[in-house]
């Protein structure tokens, strides 16, 4: 059995090392969650919600030590860890109301009856990025148990540590053996598995847009069930009209959070030229004034990068010669430390517009009207969010139409609510999780006639 030892990405320290489950591990597990399934699908609505509410006082209760972990494993600034551990647990609260509120129709016919059920689709597989190791496995695994399923869940090689106690806290509630099971391992195995074993009726997957495609392509040999999360390269558009001030010192929190780290960045600032040099005049403070540091310090907002080898991903796009207008700060020494960055590209066409660097790295463009901020925005595989800054209403609500993506803001860069659906346009995903609906995308619709003659 191969193991992987976990590094501190703020000082490069040894955290712990985890074993890794093999191909056969894997095999065993889907064995065991296709018998616990059975026997979950047959518990009372009443009690599958009492048990998911049991499995968020037990994260609500082990909030602190999550948070650490993950701070820990990942860099995330405490406080933005604590959010995310609390973000879990409200997940499951939000979801523990859904067994009891699956409702099939009632549909008129001739001769009987006619109803739908929301059959549960068996076992999922739930597969997840390093960027947001807890919050992102819980968008998969509370509505799938919710709606009646058995979760594998396999995190991602670098980020495994808060999956794995999530799979702990889930057994000291009370939710059966074999149930939700944490199989920390490589993609290339753990992840090929939920693909290619017939056991597992629903892959979940985030991550990149290369591998998104290649699971979707596995999981059609058996027509199996997919949603995918992807990239993105979202579009924060910044009209002369706006409040700049409110919109300057906002950019760089729709951007570096996460260290840039984050599937909804709003990674290019498009801004109306007549705007521009007034807004880049804001943008500076604004980005200086970035907290990059230590992540254990509460008033830290940006920690390190994940890895040294992702450090080296985002460094290579921005050689020496890149057109930066400015710079935030970093910690020097140990630890994967990037300063935001904000680079002024002359081309629309240069690949920091329209490569995902993932990265606090954002790339700050003018545009001339409306439709060229369309055009400027939708120039693009993805279309995951966007962020649109204006105090004429009717072109809010006239660009937001607009715009190709899934999650778009008003004078805001808020994206992400439990209650609302969350998913992506074009290459950024196929589905969507979160909010009312997202138990119906883990189950199937059946259809029963009752003869009432
Ligand atoms: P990734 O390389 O695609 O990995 C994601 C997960 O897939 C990891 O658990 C990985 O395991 C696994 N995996 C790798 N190869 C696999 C295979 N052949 N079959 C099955 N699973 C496989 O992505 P990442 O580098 O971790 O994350 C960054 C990307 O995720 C970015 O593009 C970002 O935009 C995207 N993302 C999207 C969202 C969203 O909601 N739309 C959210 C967060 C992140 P290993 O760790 O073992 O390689
Ligand atoms: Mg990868």
């Amino acid at each position: 059995m191969s193991s992987y030892t976990v590094i501190n990405p703020a000082d490069e320290s040894e955290v712990s090392t985890v074993e890794l489950v093999d191909a056969q591990a894997t095999d065993e597990a889907v064995t065991r969650a296709v018998a616990a399934q059975k026997s979950w699908a047959r518990v009372s609505p009443a009690d599958k919600g009492t048990l998911l509410r049991r499995f968020a006082e037990a994260v609500d209760g082990d909030l602190e030590n999550l948070a650490t972990t993950e701070m820990r494993n990942s860099g995330h600034p405490i406080t933005q860890a604590r959010w995310e551990a609390g973000h879990v647990r409200d997940v499951l609260n939000y979801y523990a109301a859904a067994p009891e509120r699956l409702f099939g129709r009632q549909i008129p016919v001739a001769g009987g009856l006619d109803v739908t059920f929301h059959e549960p689709i068996g076992v999922v597989g739930v597969i997840t990025p390093w960027n947001f190791p807890m919050t992102i496995a819980a968008w998969g695994f509370a509505p799938a148990l919710a709606a009646g399923n058995a979760v594998l869940l396999k995190p991602a090689e670098w980020t495994p540590l808060t999956s794995i106690r999530l799979g702990e806290l889930a057994l000291e509630a009370g939710l059966p053996e074999g149930l939700f099971q944490v199989l920390p391992g490589h993609g290339s195995i753990v992840g090929e598995r939920f693909v290619t074993n017939p056991g597992v009726r629903k892959v979940v997957f985030t991550g990149s847009t290369v591998v998104g495609k290649r699971i979707m392509a596995g999981c059609a040999d058996q027509v199996k069930r997919v949603t995918l999360e992807l990239g993105g390269k979202s579009a924060n558009i910044v009209f002369a009209d706006a409040d700049l001030e409110k919109a300057a010192a906002a950019a760089p929190y729709g951007v570096f959070e996460n260290a840039g780290q984050d599937c909804c960045a709003r990674s290019r600032i498009l801004v109306e030229r007549s705007a521009y040099e007034r807004f880049m005049e804001l943008l500076e403070p604004a980005v200086a004034a970035v907290r990059v540091g230590d992540p254990g310090d509460e008033g830290t907002e940006m920690g390190p990068l994940v890895s040294a080898e992702h450090h080296t991903a985002v460094s290579a796009y921005v050689p020496d010669d890149s057109q930066v207008a400015f710079r935030g700060t970093a910690p020097e020494g140990p630890g994967y430390w990037f300063a935001p960055t904000v680079l002024v590209p002359s081309s629309r066409t240069d690949r920091v517009v329209t490569d995902e660097i993932f990265g606090p790295v954002v790339a700050v463009l003018p545009f001339d009207d409306e439709e060229d901020a369309l055009t400027l925005a939708n120039a693009t595989v993805f279309g995951l969010s966007g962020s649109i800054w204006t105090r004429d209403v009717g072109r809010a609500i006239r660009v937001a139409r607009s715009v190709d993506a899934g999650n778009l803001s008003v004078n805001s860069h808020s994206s992400v609510r439990y209650s609302t659906p969350f998913g992506g346009f074009k290459q950024s995903g196929l589905g969507r999780e979160l909010g009312p609906d997202a138990p119906l995308s883990f189950t199937e619709t059946k259809n029963v006639f009752l003869a009432v003659e």
